[in-house]
């Protein structure tokens, strides 16, 4: 027999706990299924110096810890289980957790996304003492260094770009001889004198001293060249991945899995469920843009449940 609530949230970033906090207040007693990394991708960063509010900073966890504090207090119940498959086609929604059900008048997803990785060993060793996949959120510990981005799209230009505020070098490191950044983007960093490519070649390792970054190694596609690179920060710009995989079919998504909603609501194609967060978006992806979509969330909630009598 399943579990029924009013209101359920799936997923424990910035976007779930502040809409659950905002669904809590406003009596729909939520409850929030935070996965198997509660916190989401905030907790492999460390200092969070651009959330308003905390002049200091405030390192990853804490900030999320202290949402997830605010979130139960006003009687949101959390789960710490990853929701594995949905029913969306009828309601009462059906969500289920392995053999576990729940159904639901309303959901909000709010997923993320996440980055992703080269997937070489030395890359998870220096993560967060070198090693980044965020430029705005760590960007600026790396003033008067050098550094790397990886990848050739978009947003590996957009990541240098941004870099060079602090950066006294950065290299933009990618894998073929031909950028797959818009021309616009290619122009801009090649119009930046602090920008150096390094083309056809793939990062082997990120050497360091065990403690931080203080190289990266990569081999030329072309001609097998090894070539140390001394620097102190890599940051992958190799995409990221919306956490979508159990809503495909159910949900409209744009043509890389992002939640398609409407603009500036939290509606997805199924009345009755929201979508906040980097779940649904795929340019901003920040933690305070993804707080402010779980709150215009938890109200799209709210107000639809009310006009449909729950
Ligand atoms: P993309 O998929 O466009 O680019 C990823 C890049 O990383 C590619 O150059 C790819 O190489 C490289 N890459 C992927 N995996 C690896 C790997 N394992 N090792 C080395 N290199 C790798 O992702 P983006 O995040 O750049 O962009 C996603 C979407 O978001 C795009 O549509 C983009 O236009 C958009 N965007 C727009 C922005 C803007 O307009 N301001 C800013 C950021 C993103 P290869 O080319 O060989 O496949």
């Amino acid at each position: 027999m399943a579990q029924h609530e009013k209101l359920m949230i799936v997923g424990g970033g910035p976007a779930g706990y502040t809409a659950a906090i905002y669904a809590a207040r406003g009596e729909l007693q939520p409850v929030l299924f935070e996965g198997m990394q509660p916190g989401g991708q905030l907790t492999i960063t460390n200092e969070v110096e651009n959330f308003p509010g905390f002049p200091e900073g405030i390192v990853g966890p804490l900030l999320m810890e202290q949402m997830k504090k605010q979130a139960e207090r006003f009687g949101t119940r959390f789960e710490s289980k990853e929701i594995t498959r949905v029913d969306f086609s009828k309601r009462p929604f059906q969500l289920w957790s392995n053999d576990e059900a729940w159904s639901a008048d309303a959901v909000i997803v709010a997923t993320g996304a996440t980055a992703k990785w080269l997937g070489i060993p030395s890359e998870l060793k220096y993560r967060g003492r070198g090693v980044s996949a965020c430029a705005t959120c760590d960007g600026f510990f790396f003033k008067g260094t050098e550094v790397a981005v990886i990848g050739g799209g978009d947003t590996a230009m957009e990541e240098a770009d941004f870099l060079t505020k602090f950066a006294s070098r950065v290299y933009i490191v990618h894998r073929r001889d031909q950028l797959r950044a818009s021309k616009i983007m290619q122009d801009r960093a090649a119009k930046n004198p602090k920008i150096e490519l390094v083309l056809s070649a793939i990062p082997e390792e990120i050497l360091g001293d065990g403690k931080a970054v203080t190289g990266l190694r990569v081999k030329g596609t072309v001609d097998g060249r090894i070539r140390d690179i001394p620097l102190k920060g890599v940051f992958m710009g190799i995409g990221h991945e919306p956490n979508t995989a159990v809503f495909k079919g159910q949900l409209a998504m744009n043509d890389v899995g992002y939640l398609l909603v409407k603009s500036p609501t939290s509606y997805t194609s199924v009345p009755g469920i929201f979508a906040a967060g980097d779940v649904a978006d795929p340019s901003y992806r920040q933690a305070v843009s993804a707080a402010g979509m779980g709150c215009v969330a938890a109200i799209d909630a709210e107000r639809w449940l009310g006009e449909h009598g729950k």
